[in-house]
C-alpha cells in the first residue's frame, strides 16, 4: 500500500498533480488547507483559530493540524492508501506523522518534491489569486507565505532526505508532462514495495 507526501511550495502544483496522482493509484487524498478551509466554511472552533493564521500567511499552530490528521486516519478503511498534500508543513508535524503512521499500521512510501522558482511561483499565485476566491492569494500574503515556507517549511525535506524516502521532479511545464515524470518516480517506488 502506497502512502505519499506531495510536497513543494505554494502554487508548486500540489494541489492540481496531487488529484491526478490519487485517481491514479487510487489513494485517498487529504490536503489539510482544504480541510482547514471546509472547517472555516463551516464555522467550527477549529476553523476559526485556522481563519487568523491563513489570512496572515501563517501556519495554523501544529497541535491543530495534527489533531484534524489523526481524525482523518482514524476513518479511513486501513487498506486505503493516503495522498498527503500541504503536510506536513514542519518537523514537528513530520515527527508527529511518524507516529500516526506507526499508530495507524503505515509506513510512508515516498516524500515527492515539485520544485519551482520563487519568480513562477509568484507570478502563478497572483494569477490564481484573481479567480480562486482565497484570502490569502494576493501579492502582500503571497510574499509572507513563500518567507513562511523557506524558514519552516523547508527543512522538512532534510528530514525525509535522512530517512530515504526522497524523491524530486521539476513542477515547471505542461501539467501532463510533469505528471508522467511523477509517474515515472512513482512506479519505481511501487515497483519497490512488492
Ligand atoms: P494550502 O491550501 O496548502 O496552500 O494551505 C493554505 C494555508 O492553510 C497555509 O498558508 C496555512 O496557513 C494553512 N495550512 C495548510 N496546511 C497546513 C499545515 N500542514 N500546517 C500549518 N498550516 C497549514
Amino acid at each position: 500500500m502506497l502512502n505519499l507526501v506531495i510536497f513543494g511550495p505554494p502554487g508548486s502544483g500540489k494541489g492540481t498533480q496531487g488529484v491526478k496522482i490519487a485517481e491514479k493509484y487510487s489513494l485517498e487524498h487529504v490536503s489539510t488547507g482544504d480541510l482547514l478551509r471546509n472547517a472555516i466554511h463551516n464555522n467550527t472552533a477549529e476553523g476559526m483559530i485556522a481563519k487568523s493564521f491563513i489570512d496572515k500567511g501563517e501556519l495554523v499552530p501544529d497541535d491543530v493540524i495534527i489533531d484534524i490528521m489523526d481524525v482523518f486516519m482514524e476513518k479511513l478503511p486501513i487498506d486505503k492508501g493516503i495522498l498527503f498534500d500541504g503536510f506536513p508543513r514542519t518537523v514537528a508535524q513530520a515527527e508527529a506523522l511518524n507516529g500516526l503512521l506507526i499508530d495507524h499500521g503505515r509506513s510512508l512510501s515516498a516524500l515527492l518534491n515539485l520544485e519551482v522558482e520563487n519568480e513562477e511561483l509568484i507570478e502563478r499565485l497572483v494569477l490564481r489569486g484573481q479567480t480562486s476566491g482565497r484570502s490569502d492569494d494576493n501579492e502582500e500574503t503571497i510574499k509572507k507565505r513563500l518567507e513562511v515556507y523557506e524558514a519552516q517549511t523547508l527543512p522538512v525535506l532534510d528530514y525525509y532526505k535522512k530517512k530515504g524516502v526522497y524523491k524530486s521532479v521539476k513542477g515547471v511545464g505542461d501539467i501532463e508532462e510533469i505528471f508522467t515524470n511523477i509517474c515515472q518516480v512513482l512506479d519505481k517506488v511501487v515497483e519497490a514495495e512488492v
